[in-house]
């Protein structure tokens, strides 16, 4: 399959990135200062979500604030926000882009068996050498705000126009909107 990630296009979302995060942080040097990050992913860099929803434009803004909260746990509390182009399941089209957000808390732990012992309100992310993989870490969170299914209005979706052109009077959009099927069923007892 392929996909294309926009690399090596040099006016790709050019404009919309102020601040370039770093690829890699060292997430334990960053929560002992207390650091703030902010700055703006390009959703083409994320190969896991352009395989869920199809390429995107435009990038997803990123806010993380790194800490240690009072039992001496290093932690990380975010959030995103971007827009997604999302394909409609019935016709396959693409819809308006969607606005969409999330907050998160994550706990930083060097291992799976400190990961178990973090209290439920974070979310546990292991950190190997010292080093974060932030795209890995935003991608995480990008594909867990994305709806798993999404349709246009029946009034913009190119299958719904084709069933109403296959029979349905107009008359019939006065009807409840319901299932679109139950209502071709009863037109068609009328007759
Ligand atoms: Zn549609």
């Amino acid at each position: 399959m392929h996909f294309d990630t926009g690399r090596g296009n040099p006016y790709y979302g050019a404009p919309m990135l102020t601040t370039r995060l770093p690829t890699k942080v060292e997430p334990y040097r960053l929560a002992s200062a207390g650091k703030r990050l902010e700055g703006v992913i390009p959703l083409a860099n994320m190969p896991r979500v352009v395989e869920a929803i199809g390429a995107q434009e435009g990038g997803v803004s990123v806010s993380m604030t790194f800490d240690i909260d009072t039992q001496r746990r290093s932690f990380i509390e975010g959030s995103i926000a971007f827009e997604a182009s999302l394909l409609c399941q019935r016709c396959l089209g693409p819809t308006e882009p969607e606005p969409l957000s999330s907050e998160f808390l994550l706990g930083l732990v060097t291992s799976d068996a400190l990961a178990a012992q973090l209290p439920g309100e974070y979310e546990p992310v292991v950190v190997e050498n010292e080093q974060l993989d932030l795209l890995t870490v935003i991608e995480d969170e990008v594909l867990l705000v994305l709806p798993q299914v999404v349709y246009h209005e029946e009034a913009d979706c190119a299958v719904s126009r084709d069933q109403l052109a296959s029979g349905v009077e107009p008359e019939a959009s006065d009807a409840p909107a319901v299932n679109p099927f139950s209502v071709l069923r009863t037109l068609k007892d009328k007759h």
